[in-house]
């Protein structure tokens, strides 16, 4: 969504933004030689209004914490607006100073530029305009003592809209860049053939999973799925045929479980599915058993158009509240990966076309 985008350029940005503002505080600490150049009497005693310019890098060490858009973004303009009116206080103490600098002031437009490549293009338009006009309508007020209008208007207005044309060519860059992040990232854990999250992805999902309900003491469940006898389907069929029932599968599985599900294809036609806030007795057998009947119920047609029928054997294992404390991520992870594997070699083995939960494994263990 377009908040997302704009906090992750925001978060992109951060670091940098932060060391040019330390940059220009530097810079505006530095430029009290060319005040000893412009007035010999006044510029030495300006001093200390220069090394006051240090204030920046309040909010440039702020800005490193400040992790979201909402507040970064004030933090940023509010600073430049004060540095650019810090430097014009500076300069109209001194003898001529206004006069003298009037084109150094074209530096500002460009300096926000760089200060908002972290933020939207409106943001970075307005503070260029902002900054361009400031000096403008201080003149006016005659705050600005012998401001020089017309050469200042003269070349603001070109260096203004290069400086808008400049912003906007980033603003498009880094957006098309993004897209292009956001598809490479899609495409690398997505399982092709199905559309479902690939093995990768799946591995990645079940560790954060698993450590929120370690964090949380919560459970999650895990369904084990492989179609049954599929090298019939092959066989018989073609290998086409067998990737038709691989997408049913997969689709059946998608349409059955929910947003926070994540259904996944670990290889070949097995598929895992992994339910948040589940338990193997209650919600992850429910699905479960959904999902084995509307298999069996299911016709897919072969390349040949011939009704093809498969069944599909469920493993269902879940993480126990009790034994959190004791394990690492990793190692509950692993357990609960082989656990449903277990339940689901055993449904194999109890004639396939079944559902088997860990629990029923363990009676079956102690009978
Ligand atoms: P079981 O009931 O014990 O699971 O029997 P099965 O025949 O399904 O046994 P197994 O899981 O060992 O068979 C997997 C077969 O799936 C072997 C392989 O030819 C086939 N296969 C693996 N990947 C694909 C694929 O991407 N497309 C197709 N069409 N077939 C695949
Ligand atoms: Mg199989
Ligand atoms: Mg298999």
């Amino acid at each position: 969504s377009d908040s997302d985008y704009l906090q992750k350029k925001f978060n992109d940005h951060r670091m940098q933004t932060s060391a040019m503002l330390i940059f220009f505080s530097l810079l505006g600490i530095v430029t009290t030689f060319l005040d000893r150049e412009i007035d010999p009497m006044n510029g030495p005693e300006r001093i200390w209004a220069r090394i006051a310019f240090m204030w920046i890098i309040v909010p440039a060490v702020a800005l490193l914490r400040i992790d979201r858009y909402r507040l970064g973004m004030p933090v940023v303009l509010l600073t430049a607006a004060a540095a650019q009116i810090h430097e014009l206080a500076v300069l109209r103490t001194l003898d001529d100073g206004i006069k003298q600098t009037v084109m150094a002031m074209l530096f500002y437009p460009l300096a926000i530029v760089l200060l908002t490549l972290g933020f939207s293009l409106f943001v970075s338009w307005s503070g260029i305009a902002f900054a361009a006009i400031l000096p403008l309508t201080l003149g006016i007020t005659g705050w600005l003592p012998e401001f020089p209008m017309h050469i200042y208007g003269a070349v603001i207005f070109p260096v203004s809209i290069l400086m808008l044309l400049f912003s906007a060519s980033f603003a498009w860059s880094y957006h098309r860049r993004y897209l292009l992040e956001r598809a490479l990232e899609e495409a690398s854990n997505t399982d092709s053939l199905t559309g479902v999250s690939n093995r990768r992805y799946f591995e990645v999902l079940l560790r954060r999973e698993v450590s929120r309900c370690i964090r949380t003491s919560h459970s999650c469940a895990l369904l084990m799925l492989d179609i049954d006898h599929f090298k019939r389907v092959n066989d018989s069929f073609g290998h086409p045929t067998g990737d038709r029932a691989i997408q049913a599968l997969a689709e059946v599985c998608s349409c059955n479980s929910r947003d926070a599900d994540v259904v996944a294809r670990l290889g070949g036609e097995e598929f895992a599915i992994l339910l948040p806030e589940a338990t193997g007795e209650g919600d992850a057998l429910v699905v479960a058993e959904r999902i084995r009947s509307e298999v069996q119920k299911l016709k897919i047609l072969s390349e040949g158009g011939e009704e093809v029928r498969f069944t599909v054997s469920i493993g269902i294992a879940d993480i126990g509240v009790d034994c959190q404390g004791r394990l690492d991520a990793a190692t509950l992870g692993q357990r609960l990966i082989n656990s449903a594997d277990a339940a689901l070699y055993k449904a194999k083995a109890a004639g396939r076309n079944r559902v088997v939960s860990q629990l029923d494994f363990a009676e079956l263990h102690t009978d």
